[in-house]
């Protein structure tokens, strides 16, 4: 499965110690993120994670549009409730999650429930669904 992964800036310590609560299970899909949540999370676990830009530089947009491709199979993305303007918009992402039927956790107790998913292979459908990738 591919896996994204966004913290706003209040929400990247808690995104940090969720990928090291779950490393063995993060570990064995492909993981992409936002360049500092990515670098954070990469830092303090050794996962392998394609650091796309900045959320400030698009890496946010970056992401949106391989959930648009359907390339992405599952985002988590952390967001403050008052998150600043340069900050990662939910909406664009939430709504093209919606069109692709991509399963999305905002905040720590649906990732948990979504990881838990992951693992026992709820979200197995994903590769039926997209057999080519
Ligand atoms: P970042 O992007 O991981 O690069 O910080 C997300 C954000 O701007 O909150």
């Amino acid at each position: 499965m591919n896996i994204a992964l966004i913290a706003h800036d209040s929400k990247k310590e808690l995104m940090v110690q969720f990928c090291i609560a779950y490393c063995g299970i993060l570990s064995r899909h492909n993981l992409c993120a936002t360049g500092t949540t990515g670098r954070l999370i990469s830092e303090a676990t050794g996962l392998q994670i394609f650091k796309f830009l900045s959320g400030s530089q698009g890496g946010d947009q970056q992401i949106a549009a391989r959930i648009a491709c359907d390339e992405i199979d599952l985002l988590l993305f952390f967001r403050a409730a008052n998150y600043k303007p340069h900050e990662p918009d939910d909406a664009n992402l939430l709504r093209l999650c919606d069109t692709r039927n991509v399963p999305v956790a905002t905040n720590l107790a649906t990732a948990e429930a979504l990881i838990h998913a992951l693992e026992r292979g709820d979200l197995d459908w994903r590769d039926i669904v997209n057999p080519k990738r």
